[in-house]
């Protein structure tokens, strides 16, 4: 088994976002193991035009029509970009609701059809195509495009969206609130509540980007287990629930309870074993095992990390961004060579441009999504090229990154080129500290190269035992301390 990155769903110029679809599919095919690209396609109970919402009624009607003229060469482009076992495709489309909430329609069918339905059972009931409704932004208030429980079933949405560029819907606590236009999320729709009142469903996350860059660093990514990356094997584990999600980094999470593995229903025999483990990109702050949404065992690496070892294989980011040009991007050309060690692997943490939904002042731009990115690994040399854009605030970043994997010890040097710029360490100072530079002058692009942690910080697992009953169910939480996080399925005991 092994888990596979996607995003299922992010728009573009096909309806009311920027930028092409073929730039949108070429760059996820570099960096993600399988994406959807949603066009909106209706909303049934759309307001009425009034002097407040006249822009957004128009834009959206508009976009629904142009959809309905061009769903055949969208579905064919999407068709065609599937590679089955390097990079797969799935198509879908996205249904607003005031009254059920906004869903998107996933399917591995090319010949997926729009169906005009009143609600998302109606969508599932009348397509003769395999798919899943994954309601999305569900914290939003009912009647205002946020989740209606109460009209929630399982049968036809196994995996609910928690987290994506509007936000953190799992709770109301957690970090981050809803500062869309949209509003703030309401307690009453979250995704805790929903498994409090007895809904059985799976964890995912997507962007929701509107620029075309699917997997866009920082707004969410859905986790698939499935035995290969064929669109056959990952619909099949992504229709089971076999999902988690991730806000930004790629966390590797394993967890089960006795013989039943996350997103799974089923019964155990007294008391069983519950195994947790993830492998992360940063320091694992907090791993939480929840059982009916209450903490059951924690590992705190303030209290359980420490005194950790220092040995190997190591975790690197080189972060690459910064600067003050707001339109134009910087192109970076960074190189990384290891002397007494070797390259394991790295992750891309690519930013795409940031866009949550147009605006009256901004024109259609097909290749705001084409943006540099290129990256290779042998033994002891990692290639990264990327192009990055001003912060949009010092809160907001726009920053892109890889992290990468070395296997050495403290003596392992590490040798960066940036632009021109030298930088050489040994894992014995980035242990102590990071790095950073500029480019140019003040206020230019800057450079990162975060602190080395080792694999006893980032790496780590936890097995109880508990004896739970019919009703009960478990999930867990995995936490960086860089603010990234996993929320892994819940096991539900039958
Ligand atoms: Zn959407």
């Amino acid at each position: 088994m092994g888990i596979f990155f996607g995003d299922v769903h992010c728009h573009c110029g096909i309806t009311y976002g920027y930028g092409s679809l073929e730039n949108a599919l070429e760059s996820a095919r570099k960096r993600l193991d399988f994406c959807s690209i949603t066009p909106h396609a209706m909303w049934p109970d759309i307001p009425e035009i009034d002097q407040f919402n006249r822009y957004l009624v128009t834009y959206h009607k508009e976009a629904f029509d142009r959809i309905g003229r061009n769903w055949e060469s969208v579905r064919k482009t999407v068709e065609e970009a599937n590679d089955d076992g390097r990079f797969v495709t799935l198509h879908s489309y996205e249904m607003h609701s005031s009254f059920y909430g906004d869903h998107h329609f996933v399917s591995p069918d090319p010949s997926l059809e729009l169906i005009y339905g009143k609600s998302p059972a109606e969508v599932a009931a009348r397509s003769r195509c395999d798919l899943v409704a994954i309601p999305h932004h569900i914290a939003y208030p009912s009647g205002y495009r946020g989740i209606n429980w109460d009209e929630f079933r399982s049968d036809i949405s196994p995996v609910v969206e928690v987290y994506s560029k509007h936000g953190l819907g799992l709770n109301d606590a957690g970090y981050r609130e809803y500062y869309h236009t949209m509003g703030p999320r309401d307690g009453r729709n979250t995704a805790y509540v929903g498994l409090r009142r007895g809904k059985k469903f799976s964890f995912g996350a997507s962007t929701d980007h509107h620029a075309g860059f699917p997997g866009s660093y920082g707004d969410g990514l859905i986790a698939v287990e499935a035995p290969s990356r064929t669109r056959k094997d990952l619909w099949t584990a992504l229709k089971a629930g076999r999902t988690y999600a991730v806000t930004g980094d790629r966390i590797l999470c394993d967890f089960s309870m006795g013989s039943l593995r996350f997103g799974e229903s089923g019964a155990v025999d007294g008391r069983a074993l519950i195994h947790a483990a993830a492998k992360a990109s940063d320091e694992i702050a907090r791993m939480v095992i929840l059982k009916n949404l209450r903490p059951l065992a924690i590992y705190d690496s303030e209290r359980d990390g420490l005194p950790h070892s220092c040995e190997g294989p190591y975790k690197i980011r080189l972060e690459l961004g910064w600067g003050d040009d707001k339109e134009k991007g910087f192109e970076w050309d960074t190189s990384v060579r290891c002397i007494g060690g070797k390259l394991k692997g790295y992750e891309p943490c690519i930013c795409g441009r940031s866009i949550l939904s147009p605006s009256e002042d901004m024109k259609q731009n097909d290749n705001i999504n084409r943006i540099l990115f290129n990256a290779s690994l042998t033994d002891d040399t990692f290639s990264f090229a990327v192009e990055t854009y001003k912060n949009i605030s010092p809160l907001h970043p726009q920053t892109s990154s890889a992290v990468i994997e070395v296997e050495g010890d403290k003596d392992t040097v590490l040798d960066f080129s940036i632009n021109g710029r030298t930088e050489r360490h040994t894992i014995k100072e980035l242990l102590e500290t990071s790095i950073c530079g500029e480019v140019l002058s003040y206020a230019s692009c800057s450079y990162k190269i975060h602190r080395a942690v080792p694999r006893s910080l980032y790496e780590v697992s936890m097995d109880i035992e508990d004896g739970g009953a019919s009703g009960d169910f478990y999930h867990m939480e995995v936490y960086e301390r860089n603010g990234h996080a996993a929320f892994v399925s819940p096991i539900f005991l039958l």
